[in-house]
């Protein structure tokens, strides 16, 4: 008999019952180490006072009316977006995958709108990952994502991550965008390096190719920068950004430049729950938090800290772990044995890690943990890449 919750997840045997900061409480009474965040998500940790009171004022107040009318804590949140990044306009979805739909619909139409209505084809990469929705698996283009669910969305253009030639000769004038995490999450936290960021932005010049950067796991200061690509010193002219902006209350957004959301008119798009009072309420406190140079300072100096913890336990189990890639505090533990058993390993040490592809275990912890809690969760990853030998032996 299918279980009452469709079956689509394998479920770790973990229920956890309450949080706070970087520490998760088991129905059992255990205590965790988080180092997943809700996949990126609890920026702020688990329940952070500020956020639960930014959250249980707007409950108070009024929690939907509907983008018929104005919403106070959107327009706040979407002028400190403005402010804080490369984009002149915002919409709010409820997902990184609402995003997606809405930063494909808005480089076509803006093609459109430029007589050019065959120019719908968009350049994305292996390994990536935009959402479930058709438009989001038929972006991403993987067997895995896609293989059932046809007829896929056409128009996308799948290359291989890091091919130089393949680019080069796929750009034509029918391609509308090009779409591309800045750093790889799902994929196995594989970051772009800046040179390619670079060059895309060219490419994307040259040949008047709108540039789309899925923001939405590596963006909000988890790379130490609000926004990954501005380690790059580029921008782009749209970019899909969910997770991290809500702290863990379901929000994301497409930003862009006025030229690019241009022929995005009244009635051209919308969201019944999308900007949500409820929702850009944290968001907005999330923000204030986050884009402030001291708070991403402090990211950065937490990173280098827990990256170079992470570099010797690599050097400790050089039959568990191969190498740590990644940036800032979205970083991977490329594994030598396989990664759900190091995942796994960890639970039975009260930590938490998340798969990815490419054999890699994602760390992504609150971007508020302290030091004194990376050095217990490199002990405790310790502890299980130890008892993976063991096992072994
Ligand atoms: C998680 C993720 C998405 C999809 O977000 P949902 O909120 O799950 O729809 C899209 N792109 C990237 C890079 C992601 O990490």
């Amino acid at each position: 008999m299918i279980a009452s919750i469709l079956p689509t997840y394998n479920r770790a045997p973990l229920t956890f019952v309450s949080g706070e900061g970087s520490w998760l409480t088991e129905a059992d009474g255990r205590h965790f180490l988080d180092l997943g965040a809700g996949i990126a998500v609890n920026a702020l940790g688990h329940a952070h006072p500020a956020l639960v009171a930014a959250l249980t004022d707007q409950a108070q107040a009024l929690w939907h009316v509907s983008n018929l009318y104005n919403i106070p804590a959107q327009q706040k949140l979407a002028d400190a977006l403005v402010d804080q990044t490369f984009a002149d306009t915002v919409f709010f979805t409820n997902s990184g995958t609402e995003s997606c739909e809405l930063a494909v619909k808005m480089a076509r139409k803006y093609w459109y709108d430029k007589g050019q209505p065959d120019r719908t084809e968009i350049i994305t990469f292996s390994g990536s990952f935009h959402g479930r929705s058709s438009a989001g698996i038929s972006a991403a283009g993987s067997e895995k994502m896609t293989k059932g669910f046809g007829p896929l969305l056409p128009g996308f253009t799948h290359l291989e991550f890091g091919d130089h030639d393949a680019l080069q000769s796929a750009v034509s004038d029918k391609i509308a965008a090009i779409l591309v995490e800045p750093v790889q999450g799902e994929g196995g936290i594989r970051p772009l390096p800046d040179q390619c960021l670079k060059g895309l932005r060219d490419l994307c010049d040259q040949h008047g190719i709108l540039l789309i950067f899925d923001e939405v796991q590596c963006g909000m200061g988890r790379t130490g920068k609000l926004f990954a690509h501005e380690w790059a010193g580029i921008t782009p002219d749209i970019m899909m950004v969910a997770k991290g902006i809500g702290g863990g209350f379901p929000l994301g957004a497409v930003l862009a430049t006025e030229n690019a959301a241009s022929s995005m008119t009244a009635g051209t798009h919308g969201s019944t729950y999308g900007g949500n009072p409820l929702a850009c309420a944290v968001g907005a406190k999330v923000m204030e938090i986050v884009a402030d140079d001291a708070f991403l300072a402090e990211v950065n100096r937490k990173a280098g800290h827990l990256r170079q913890k992470l570099e010797g336990l690599v050097a400790a189990h050089p039959d568990v772990f191969e190498t740590v890639r990644g940036s800032g505090l979205m970083l991977g533990l490329k594994c030598k044995t396989t990664n759900t058993d190091v995942v796994a390993a960890g639970y039975a040490q009260n930590i938490l890690t998340v798969p990815a592809a490419d054999n890699v275990i994602r760390l992504l912890p609150a971007l508020t943990i302290t030091d004194a809690e990376i050095d217990e969760a490199i002990k405790r990853l310790d502890a299980a890449a130890t008892t993976m030998t063991e096992a072994d032996a």
